[in-house]
C-alpha cells in the first residue's frame, strides 16, 4: 500500500506515495461504482419480466381474463420466462468470467472448427431472418489454432455471429473471415449499423441501442460485454467499424 512515509518523500520533502494512493482509491471507487451500477441494473432487468409474468398470471388466476385472451397471456408469460432464463445465464457467465480472471486454460483451440460449428448452430436463425452467412477460413480447411479456453472462444464467435444476424436486414449478408499469422477473426454484416455516438457504449453491460428491437430479437444487452471480457482474457484485441444503415465489421486479433 502506498501510504506516504518518510522513506517515500522526494528531495523536496513531498510525499510521492500519496499520488499513488489517490490513484488506488480512484480505481477502487470506480470498480465499486461499476459494481453498484451493475447490481442495480441486474435488479431492474430481472424485475421487468417478472412483473410482467406476475401481472398476466394474476389475471388468469383471478379468472378475470377473457377465455380468448388466455392463450395470448400464456404466450407472454412463456416468452418473458425465456427472457429471464437468458438473462440469468448471461449474468452467471459474466460473474464466472469475473471470478476466473486468472484461470484461463491453455487449451489449443481450432477457431476454424468453432466458426463452422457456430454457423451451423445459427443456421435456422439466419434462415428465419433471411440472412446468408458466408465463411472463409483457411483455404485447405486446415486448423487455425489459438491458445485459450474452448468454451469461451465458442461463446465469443457465437455472440458476434448472432449479433451480425440479429441486427441485419432482410436479404442481408454476414461474412465470417478467419486468417492465420496473425490469427484474425473478422465478422462483417450488411445490417442496420451503429451510430458513432453509441459505438463505444455497446460494450457496456446491459447497453442496447434500441431496447425495443432487442426485446423482439431476445437480447440481454450482455453479449458484447461477455465478448469484451473473453477478448481481454485471451490477450486479444477487438475493433469495431460501423456505419449507420450500412453495416458493421468487428475484428478480433489474437
Ligand atoms: P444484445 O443482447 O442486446 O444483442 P449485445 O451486448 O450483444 O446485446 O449488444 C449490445 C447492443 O449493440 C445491441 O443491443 C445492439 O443495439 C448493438 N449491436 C451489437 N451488434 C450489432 C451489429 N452487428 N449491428 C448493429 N448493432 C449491433
Amino acid at each position: 500500500l502506498a501510504v506516504p512515509s518518510s522513506s517515500q518523500k522526494n528531495v523536496d520533502g513531498n510525499a510521492e506515495g500519496a499520488v499513488v494512493l489517490a490513484l488506488d482509491i480512484t480505481e477502487k471507487e470506480e470498480t465499486d461504482g461499476i459494481r453498484r451500477e451493475f447490481s442495480a441494473n441486474v435488479s431492474h432487468e430481472l424485475k421487468t419480466p417478472l412483473t410482467s409474468i406476475l401481472g398476466y398470471a394474476e389475471i388468469i388466476k383471478e379468472g378475470i381474463a377473457k377465455p380468448e385472451d388466455v392463450k395470448g397471456f400464456a404466450a407472454k408469460i412463456y416468452s418473458e420466462a425465456k427472457r429471464l432464463i437468458a438473462l440469468v445465464e448471461d449474468i452467471m457467465k459474466l460473474s464466472r468470467l469475473d471470478e476466473g480472471a486468472c484461470e484461463l486454460p491453455g487449451e489449443v483451440v481450432d477457431l476454424q472448427e468453432i466458426c463452422q460449428e457456430v454457423i451451423e448452430r445459427l443456421k435456422d436463425k439466419a434462415e428465419a431472418a433471411h440472412v446468408t452467412v458466408e465463411f472463409a477460413g483457411s483455404s485447405d480447411g486446415s486448423p487455425i489454432h489459438v491458445t485459450g479456453a474452448y468454451a469461451m472462444l465458442d461463446e465469443l464467435v457465437f455472440n458476434l455471429c448472432e449479433n451480425a444476424i440479429k441486427y441485419n436486414k432482410t436479404n442481408g449478408k454476414v461474412k465470417v473471415d478467419l486468417t492465420d499469422n496473425p490469427v484474425k477473426l473478422i465478422i462483417s454484416d450488411t445490417g442496420i449499423g451503429i451510430d458513432k455516438e453509441y459505438q463505444e457504449r455497446i460494450f457496456e453491460r446491459f447497453y442496447r441501442v434500441d431496447k425495443s428491437h432487442s426485446k423482439v430479437t431476445g437480447g440481454t444487452g450482455l453479449g458484447l460485454s461477455i465478448v469484451k471480457h473473453i477478448v481481454k482474457q485471451h490477450h486479444a484485441a477487438i475493433q469495431l467499424e460501423s456505419e449507420l444503415g450500412k453495416g458493421t465489421t468487428i475484428e478480433v486479433r489474437f
